[in-house]
């Protein structure tokens, strides 16, 4: 089962990723993670994506489809996987579509963790003085709230049209809204 974790950042994807992840006993594939890891290490790739993630902007397509791809092929991920923070764009909508389709698959489920700005903003706020995330800074904040409203959140029609988006309050215990999951999803 593939499942898509949809929603703006500090919605709590990642938390209920994981959750969800370890039920269902498949990979949670997630970006953000990724090019943290990247950047750690300083490699190319990780070089390259700090100059857009610490201002809160998306980091190119050139740079994450590919790295979607090779995530979507390994073979953990041949019979599920749990898709946090991405796809964030159209083309990475397309190509999770695309290499889906190619092995008969496709998207199952999308959950759309609903929260409000106030509470976004709090949150990821709070989260700055303990994580210390470069992209938690107020500016960086503003900036992905509004990549997220103007990037992202149009693929929500793009998945409504297969009728697979749940909308899932966000603002419940960490307990509540992963047993409001396991009930939309039957598991
Ligand atoms: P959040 O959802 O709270 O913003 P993430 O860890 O998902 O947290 O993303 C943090 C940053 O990583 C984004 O602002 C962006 O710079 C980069 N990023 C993560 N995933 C993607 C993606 N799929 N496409 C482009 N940039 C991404």
């Amino acid at each position: 089962m593939f499942v898509l974790i949809l929603g703006a950042p500090g919605s709590g994807k990642g938390t209920q990723g994981k959750i969800l992840a370890e039920r269902l006993a498949v990979p949670k594939i997630t970006t953000g993670d990724l090019l943290r890891a990247a950047m750690k290490e300083g490699t190319p790739l990780g070089l390259e994506a700090k100059k857009f993630y610490d201002d809160g902007k998306l980091v190119p397509d050139s740079i994450i489809l590919g790295m979607i791809k090779e995530q979507l092929d390994r073979p953990e991920a041949k019979n599920g996987a749990i898709l946090d923070g991405f796809p964030r764009t159209a083309a990475q909508a397309e190509l999770v579509d695309k290499t889906l389709g190619q092995r008969g698959q496709r998207l199952n489920h999308i959950l759309l963790l609903d929260v409000t700005e106030d509470e976004l903003v709090r949150r990821m706020s709070a989260r700055a003085q303990v994580e210390g995330r470069a992209d938690d800074a107020p500016e960086a904040i503003a900036t992905r709230l509004q990549v997220y409203q103007r990037d992202t959140a149009p693929l929500i029609a793009h998945y409504a049209q297969r009728g697979i988006v749940h909308r899932v309050p966000g603002t419940g215990t960490v307990d509540q809204i992963a047993g409001d999951i396991k009930r939309i999803i039957g598991r």
